[in-house]
């Protein structure tokens, strides 16, 4: 197996369009999809049928506004993929951003191409770079990944 891990340099806007959320009405795994664009977000459950869609329109410091962030801000849902990793908390959009993750983790080396832009993984909270870490994080991940 190749340990080497080729940082694609994605930032964290590039999983947040498609996020893995807890059903409001089922607890099962539901995917919320913003449309940045057609400034809607949906919901969609497979599990038990339940959808609604709502406007990224939202009123901040007293304005309407549409603004862009994760699509499960707007449905004020819980991340799917969550959970408490001593005193922090381990999460990820979807399951790519997971994945995504994992093989960060598994890397020994880490390449980057190019260093002048900042990506996500270089910001991310300092429990994540710590190889003491490194196998109760993919014990997490792969518990997650297993998630029913
Ligand atoms: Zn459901």
């Amino acid at each position: 197996m190749d340990h080497r891990f080729q940082d694609q340099q994605y930032r964290l806007s590039y999983f947040q369009q498609e996020v893995a959320v807890i059903c409001s009405v089922c607890t099962k795994k539901a995917t919320a999809k913003a449309d940045y664009e057609a400034q809607k977000v949906r919901l969609t459950c497979t599990s038990c049928g339940h959808h609604r869609e709502v406007s990224t329109c939202r009123s901040a410091f007293g304005m309407n506004a549409h603004y862009i962030t994760a699509a499960h801000v707007y449905l004020d849902l819980p991340l799917w993929y969550e959970t408490s990793f001593k005193n922090e908390i381990f999460w990820a959009y979807n399951e790519a951003h997971l994945l995504y993750l994992e093989q960060y983790i598994i890397a020994k080396l880490r390449e980057h191409k190019d260093r002048t832009h900042f990506t996500f993984l270089e910001k991310l909270p300092k429990f994540y770079h710590d190889s003491k870490n490194r196998e109760a994080l993919l014990k997490i991940i792969s518990k997650l990944k297993n998630k029913k």
